[in-house]
């Protein structure tokens, strides 16, 4: 049962060839059996997934009918859970129940879905591998060894063990597409204020977008098709027509205008994976594509630039966490400022009192021009080169990482050699644009991602190349020895 993917387990669930009751039992024991080896899950929902899956069951019995309805999922654990933890991967949070949904929780929960936990993650969404957690590393399922990318990592990882079939991430410099291509999983971000941000942790507000982690790319439109949609209750959400996502993956890719960064070559990038990226090329074009070389000139300077932006909204988003309403309280404080730093100091770990040490200093009075508006100024010639070339081309397509996933532990002692791999997907949060990653080969067993950009809400035009390369290749189901 559990290497079924979402769209199968609708179809299943249709033909009444199992019950949402059965397949939820069935996903609990295997997470139970395989996932103290990986350690993808913070917290286990099992009563609530049971209360889930048979009320699931009873909505079909009654003639209802949707892809969601009884499908098994989880949320990565960020997105506030009404009465569940949702710790964010911080000692901060380890305490903290929220007291309402996310929005993408409560649209899912309407649509049917059964939520099996919350998923393991970098701790405040910040870290590209998955060690920053309070909760302890998450390991990759294709080797144990190494890590499974980040900050979605928990995601990333029960999915590629065949753990559940998909689960909601975040992606605020490559959170939902590096782990997805690091793990074998298709993975997609989607335009800045598609998907609402309320009730998912804020990490840095301007970048952080929600979406969704699969095995395929007709199930990341499945989940997305869930997610999306207009919000009044988040801001910055956009009030534009939700697509049929499913309805966009038959398109014919004949005449569909490719373009090749060639900034995205150089020598950082593993030339194996260069390698792979030139194959899915070629495979795109056996399938009508055209290709065409292009040029995103200011590339060079999207990752200082995020590494100032992310932490300046970090630094001030974080700043509500200070021991006196909720999370973490350190013990017999003596005073107000005591209470302060002692909660702070103890609450969070290294990487995150690093980013906050850093954005206070970038917006602090007479650094701010030189970093935080410098910065501001090349986040639009970031998008001024994207908008050049989509004058060109209909997709963009490169690498999503320059390198695989590295072993636990290698890069920890230098964050800067962390921040240096992010440099493919960093530039599409900066502009908002939509990004999806897909499984396009190995590396020493290691699983490669290439990546893909579309045009704003153009996520079914992504969706749609995916398919159409995963209807003509099988590197997206292969699955880790051992799941
Ligand atoms: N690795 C990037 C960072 O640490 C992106 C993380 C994310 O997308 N949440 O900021």
């Amino acid at each position: 049962m559990h290497h079924m993917t979402l769209a199968e387990i609708a179809r299943g669930l249709a033909d009444k060839k199992f019950s949402s009751e059965e397949l939820t039992k069935a996903l609990l024991a295997r997470i139970a059996q395989l996932d103290p080896q990986l350690n993808s899950f913070i917290s286990l929902t099992e009563e609530l997934a049971l209360g889930q899956a048979k009320a699931a069951d009873a909505r079909r019995a009654n003639g209802e009918s949707g892809a969601l309805l009884g499908a098994p999922i989880a949320h990565k654990d960020l997105f506030c859970t009404q009465g569940i933890r949702t710790s964010c991967g911080s000692k901060m949070l380890d305490n903290f129940k929220a007291p309402y949904d996310a929005t993408v929780v409560a649209k899912l929960a309407a649509a049917g879905t059964v939520t099996l936990g919350k998923t393991n993650m970098d701790e405040f969404a910040m870290g590209s591998a998955n060690e920053s957690s309070h909760y302890g590393a998450v390991k990759n399922p294709w080797n144990l060894e190494h890590v499974p990318g980040g900050s979605s990592g928990g995601s990333a990882a029960a999915v590629a063990a065949r753990l559940l079939p998909a689960a909601t991430a975040t992606d605020t410099g490559g959170s939902i597409r590096q782990p997805a291509a690091f793990t074998n999983l298709t993975g997609l971000k989607p335009t800045y204020g598609r998907v609402s941000r309320w009730g998912m942790i804020a990490y840095a507000s301007s970048l952080d977008q929600g979406g969704p982690l699969a095995r395929t790319a007709e199930d990341c439109a499945i989940l997305l098709q869930g997610m999306a949609g207009f919000d009044p209750n988040d801001s910055t959400s956009i009030d534009e027509p939700v697509p049929d996502y499913s309805a966009s993956l038959n398109g014919s890719l004949q005449g569909l205008r490719i373009g090749v960064p060639k900034e995205y070559f150089s020598a950082g990038l593993d030339p194996r994976i260069a390698e792979l990226v030139h194959n899915s090329v070629k495979e795109l074009e056996k399938l009508g594509a055209v290709i065409k070389e292009i040029s995103l000139p200011n590339m060079q300077h999207a990752i200082p630039a995020y590494y100032v932006i992310a932490p300046a909204e970090a630094s001030s988003n974080l700043s509500r966490f200070d021991g006196v309403r909720f999370g973490y309280r350190c013990e017999n404080p003596e005073n107000l400022v005591d209470l302060y730093k002692r909660s702070r100091g103890e609450g969070f770990g290294a990487e995150v009192q690093r980013r906050i040490m850093v954005g206070a200093y970038a917006l602090s009075a007479g650094y701010y021009d030189a970093y935080y508006l410098k910065a501001q100024k090349i986040r639009r010639l970031v998008k001024n080169d994207f908008m050049a070339a989509f004058n060109e081309v209909d997709i963009i397509l490169g690498p999503t990482t320059p390198n695989p996933a590295w072993k636990l532990g290698a890069k920890n002692s230098d964050p800067v050699a962390e921040y240096l791999e992010d440099v493919y997907t960093i530039t599409a949060n900066l502009a908002g644009l939509p990004g999806l990653s897909m499984p396009a080969g190995f590396v020493d067993g290691l699983p490669v991602g290439v990546q893909l950009l579309a045009p704003y809400f153009q996520e079914g035009r992504l969706l749609n190349v995916a398919h159409q390369y995963q209807l003509n290749t099988d590197w997206h189901t292969r699955t880790p020895t051992g799941f």
